[in-house]
């Protein structure tokens, strides 16, 4: 009786935790770039937002980001990340409390780091924002190669280099970066495509603005139901870039928007509703010792190897914002993806293994 008693509870042990052990049928992926962990975690910098040089109207930009501790400033700064993602799913990379997420690669920026998201390998090789094509196969490609992906991966970004860094011509499943022409001819996106070629450029030609990829990437969503999507801000990078503190900060609370949207929209469509998991990440961090390196990466800036990610829906615990003391890097991020649609990433490069996120 006693060993039928504990055979009984193996069993309903297995089926429960098998039970957990649930596949995503879709993933999303989300990147800012450049978005550093400084911001994510702690809110507005309060050197950055009280200097002049660097936020116009400090009074007004205070209104609406300034509060007295780090919880609050990044709540104000970033609502859905923290009172939705935070609750529900998982954020690491707060250096303060010990959860560390490092890129792999040497260089710091860009190219290489979304090489490494998505190809699982910090090539050496890869190593200039050259819009070169990727000798490297992405995690997308590998997926859309598999048969029950194959035309469902699609990639909307605002910085024109993905065609390269998907190596489009190989991969077979669109990329539509920069301002790359809209070949779907249903009248909502000739409306997108008109808005995009007459709208201002206020980063020059090779960068959409992200809202427009925001639009564009939803819009592709509801009306061909990819089941991996990619959305690639280039915003938070370019305002930086240009000393714009109270843009960056503009930028990263019209993101934490368009997550909250997106996340919704998953929501309301049976195919995604409870059957969808959602990264967001960035392709480098920024400097911070020396204050105005916030502005710039790069190997020679010290910190910018340094990121975050944050993963909401099927397949994540609700473990929320990350105090274990942990080393994570950039590289696991490719295998994360199969991994949370139960395949195994195995391209022709060497892959780092998937993020211990997943649950099992
Ligand atoms: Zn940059």
């Amino acid at each position: 009786m006693k060993r039928i008693f504990v055979a009984c509870c193996m069993l309903m042990g297995m089926s429960s935790s098998m039970a957990q052990t649930k596949k995503a049928a879709n993933v999303v992926v989300v990147t800012l770039d450049g978005f550093r962990w400084q911001e994510m975690f702690g809110g507005a910098d309060e050197q950055l937002i009280n200097d002049p040089s660097y936020s116009f109207d400090t009074a007004a930009l205070k209104k609406k980001y300034w509060a007295a501790t780090p919880q609050e400033r990044r709540a104000k700064l970033l609502p859905f990340v923290w009172n939705t993602i935070a609750k529900q799913g998982q954020l690491h990379g707060n250096r303060t409390l010990g959860s560390n997420v490092n890129v792999k690669n040497r260089y710091w920026f860009s190219y290489p780091g979304y090489n490494e998201i998505f190809s699982g390998y910090p090539d050496t090789l890869v190593n200039s924002n050259d819009p070169t094509p990727n000798a490297n196969v992405t995690v997308l490609e590998f997926l859309n190669n598999q048969p029950a992906f194959k035309g469902k991966v699609a990639a909307f970004t605002s910085w024109d280099c993905f065609d390269g860094i998907f190596n489009e011509k190989r991969a077979g499943f669109p990329v539509s970066a920069g301002f790359d022409s809209l070949k779907m001819k249903q009248p909502a996106f000739r409306l997108l495509n008109e808005m995009q070629f007459l709208s201002p450029q206020p980063l020059g030609e090779g960068v959409r603005p992200d809202h427009l990829t925001y639009t564009i990437g939803k819009e592709y969503l509801r009306q061909y139901a990819p089941r991996v999507l990619y959305i690639g801000f280039d915003e938070t990078d370019d305002y930086a870039h240009g000393g714009r503190y109270d843009f960056y900060l503009n930028t990263a609370h019209a993101t934490d928007k368009w997550l909250a949207d997106l996340w919704n929209t998953l929501q309301s469509i049976p195919q995604y509703r409870n059957n969808t998991t959602l990264l967001v990440t960035t392709d480098h961090g920024r400097g911070d010792i020396v204050k105005k390196d916030w502005r710039s990466h790069g190997s020679e800036i010290e910190g910018s190897d340094q990121i975050w990610f944050a993963a909401i829906g099927v397949g994540i615990k609700a473990e929320g914002e990350s105090n274990k003391s942990e080393q994570l890097y950039q590289a696991q991020i490719a295998s994360t993806i199969a991994a949370l649609l139960g395949l195994r990433f195995t391209p022709p490069q060497p892959v780092a293994a998937h993020l211990p996120v997943i649950m099992k």
